[in-house]
């Protein structure tokens, strides 16, 4: 069950999102939601592992939010936190993460790019028939 602080630590994962806020602020953050992460290198059949998770007495919700903090942390470690983006399209508020080669995706998916560029066409339209 969801409770009010689980909550707000979803509402803290979508700050890493915002686009302007700076990029330390966003770094410190990351930091400390990695700081409750445990890092242990595991030896399964003589093979080094390196795992990466929530202290074992950790919530559900803090689990969750553990695996995001080192999903983003290595997101932002290979593309950069301007990579981090909340998708363009009305009313979709989505944040995604471009690992596209050219960076420069709006939108989080092709549903929300294609009723963007028609909502986009029918206004110029719109436009135009006014203006004539
Ligand atoms: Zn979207």
């Amino acid at each position: 069950m969801w409770q009010r602080h689980d909550v707000g630590r979803r509402v803290h994962v979508r700050t890493l999102f915002d686009e302007n806020r700076n990029e330390h602020d966003r770094a410190e953050q990351l930091n400390e939601m990695l700081s409750r992460a445990t890092v242990t290198l595991a030896m399964p059949q003589g093979r080094p592992f390196l795992t990466i998770s929530a202290p074992s007495a950790a919530t559900l919700i803090e689990r969750v939010s553990t695996a995001s903090a080192v999903s983003l942390a290595s997101a932002v470690a290979r593309y950069g936190f301007s990579r981090l983006r909340v998708c363009a399209a009305d009313p979709c508020r989505d944040a995604f993460i471009d690992t596209s080669k050219k960076g420069a995706r709006r939108f989080c998916g092709n549903r929300c790019a294609s009723r963007w560029h028609v909502a986009t066409f029918r206004q110029r339209k719109k436009k135009d028939n006014h203006a004539k």
